[in-house]
């Protein structure tokens, strides 16, 4: 019996990443699997494992770079509903790891939990956002999906899931240590709020995002790493005059220099080679190596 055919959730072969990424850049996947629950996921890695077939996980695809030759292996989606299940108790909020962060914070509108306003805005589903740290600074302070989290459960490159707890996690900025396992969801928990105060600060979010970011053109949000809290690098690409540069396809936002614009069928080539050119000239002239936000998949 062909592998393919134990597996019960959706299998594209050849199929274009672009489609899976909000740069609209990459090329295609031998496989893409979106398993129908976790014992279909299971069941994939596990012929993935045997057969050393190297596999990825895409969650909305807000912040990974996809190489023009695309990935030889499996790119797995937790796209069906099984994985976008949310459930609320008290004040601790089970999520699936393929909801969208949108589509989770419509949901706790209904409720007056706050805590979770600072995720406005942020495109990702709840496995990239756990992966990334996804947060914001605002006045100073970093707010990160890791000041919520209760519990993140995951899939070991075994088989095998489990729970673990927040002080577990090794959360930093914009990294956590969970790439290395297939997060399956989260609890969150949250506080009692004000309904009218939630309301207030999802609405001043979404306007401090709408000044501060580019929306024009597809992109992957911020390509590089701020090097400290009151050091951006959106701000040393600025002074180093990057502002609309341009390498192919790709170019350097207007509105905010840590941002690449794929303004005209740019390929990921393109993307390196300008954040390359930012890199080294932003190293001569502050004599600060800039580190890579986004994931690069190859
Ligand atoms: C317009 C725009 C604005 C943005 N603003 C912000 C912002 O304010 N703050 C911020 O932090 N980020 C921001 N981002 C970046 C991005 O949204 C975040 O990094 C987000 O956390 C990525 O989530 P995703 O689901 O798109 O993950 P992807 O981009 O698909 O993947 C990111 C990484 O997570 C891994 N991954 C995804 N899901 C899983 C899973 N279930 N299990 C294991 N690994 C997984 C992938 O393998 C990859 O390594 C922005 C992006 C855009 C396009």
């Amino acid at each position: 019996m062909k592998w393919s055919a134990r597996l019960k959730g959706k299998l594209k072969f050849k199929e274009p990443l672009k489609k899976y990424s909000n740069f609209k850049i990459g090329g295609e996947a031998s496989v893409l699997f979106e398993p129908q629950n976790t014992n279909d996921l299971i069941n994939c890695l596990v012929y993935a494992k045997k057969n050393k077939i190297p596999y990825f996980v895409i969650g909305n695809g807000t912040n990974v770079l996809i190489s023009d030759k695309g990935f030889k292996g499996v790119v797995i989606r937790l796209a069906s509903p099984y994985f976008k299940r949310i459930s609320i108790k008290n004040n601790i909020v089970t999520a699936g790891a393929g909801l969208g962060i949108k589509d989770l914070i419509r949901r706790l509108l209904e409720t007056n939990l706050s805590g979770y306003e600072f995720l406005t805005g942020i495109p990702a589903s709840i496995g990239g956002a756990l992966v990334m740290n996804a947060g914001v600074t605002k006045e100073g302070k970093r707010f990160s999906i890791c000041d919520i989290v209760y519990k993140v459960k995951v899939l070991n490159k075994k088989g095998k899931v489990f729970n673990i707890a927040r002080d577990k996690i090794k959360f930093n900025y914009r990294r956590s240590g969970l790439d290395k396992y297939i997060v399956l969801g989260a609890q969150l928990k949250l506080n009692k709020g004000k309904k009218s105060d939630i309301e207030k600060r999802i609405k001043d979010y979404l306007c401090l995002r709408r000044q501060r970011q580019d929306y024009s053109k597809p992109n992957i949000g911020c390509i590089f790493r701020n090097p400290s809290v009151y050091l951006s690098a959106g701000m040393l690409i600025d002074k180093c005059g990057f502002k609309g540069r341009h390498c192919g396809g790709a170019m350097v936002s207007k509105k905010h220099a840590n941002f690449i614009l794929n303004f005209n069928r740019a390929k990921a080539s393109d993307v390196i080679k300008l954040m390359e050119t930012i890199k080294k000239k932003v190293r001569n002239n502050f004599d600060i190596s800039l580190r890579e936000e986004i994931k690069l998949v190859s």
